[in-house]
């Protein structure tokens, strides 16, 4: 690419970024994650977010929400706590209308933040050490822009976002780029179409944040993240239509093949 500053990172790189168990690991020192996500009319958003969570690369995955969608979570993830101390909070994947109190609650906390969907409008101001993850429509909500005007220049608007929020922003498309505000760029190599499905993005999120509680900088946890779900992707695909579940699912796989 003609972008100097432009980066793709390479199997050898996600190899030394990923978190491992050291010999006397406990579960607290890999990790926590804590989820606040989901509602009563997306309750499945909040099930992906914490499967993309619970894949084993932290020590313990928490969730926090409707009574009802706690139950659906603990019913699919029976690992999965409540309430209490995390490295790192995601916010936001089918809140809807809650997802402004659960940005508010997770930042009352002072972990850092992984957000998306609804919770991304309700960022005002710089959030250094947090990651956004929005689609390019949602950048063009935050940014006051059009949508098309997103699309046409991805990389120029991923920047934009990272600088004035001070953070990282991770904008998902056919190509993602995980921009840092130092101007630094990555993009994603790994993944399919097949990608561009429902609930996808919940599952990325969800896994963003666990890298980030397992100790990861954000602009790694987003990339190398981002770089997982893609290669989960195309194990989930394997030529053919998947789902964002299964996506998932496969993500143990690909850490293994990396590791
Ligand atoms: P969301 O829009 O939040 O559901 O997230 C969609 C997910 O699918 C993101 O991880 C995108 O990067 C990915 N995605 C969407 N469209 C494509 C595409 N055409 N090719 C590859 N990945 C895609
Ligand atoms: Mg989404």
């Amino acid at each position: 690419h003609a972008d100097p500053a432009l980066e793709a990172l390479q199997p050898d790189d996600v190899r030394a970024l990923l978190p491992r168990p050291s010999v006397d690991a406990q579960k607290y020192t890999r990790g926590v994650v804590g989820v606040r996500a989901g509602s009563g009319t997306y309750p499945g958003a909040a099930l992906l977010a914490v499967s993309g969570a619970n894949t084993g690369l932290v020590g313990m995955v928490r969730y926090v929400g409707p009574e009802q969608v706690a139950d659906t979570v603990r019913a699919a993830h029976p690992e999965v706590v409540g309430d209490g101390r995390v490295q790192a909070w995601v916010v936001g994947p089918g809140g809807g209308d809650d997802a402004g109190d659960m940005l508010v609650e997770a930042r009352a906390d002072g972990a850092p933040v992984v957000v998306d969907a609804d919770a991304l409008r309700h960022v005002d101001g710089p959030v250094p050490g947090w990651v956004l993850t929005p689609h390019a429509g949602e950048l063009a909500a935050l940014l006051g822009v059009e949508r098309a005007a997103v699309e046409a220049a991805p990389l120029e608007h991923a920047r934009e976002a990272a600088r004035r929020w001070d953070c990282v922003v991770l904008l998902k498309g056919h190509h993602t780029l995980v921009a840092d505000p130092s101007g630094r760029v990555r993009v994603t190599t790994t993944g399919v179409p097949w990608l561009a499905t429902a609930g996808a993005g919940d599952v990325l999120s969800g896994l963003v944040g666990a890298l980030l509680a397992a100790g990861l900088e954000p602009y790694d946890a987003a990339s190398v993240g981002s770089w997982l779900h893609g290669a989960a992707a195309t194990e989930a695909a394997d030529g053919g239509p998947l789902t964002a579940s299964r996506v998932a699912v496969q993500i143990p796989r690909v850490v293994r093949e990396v590791l």
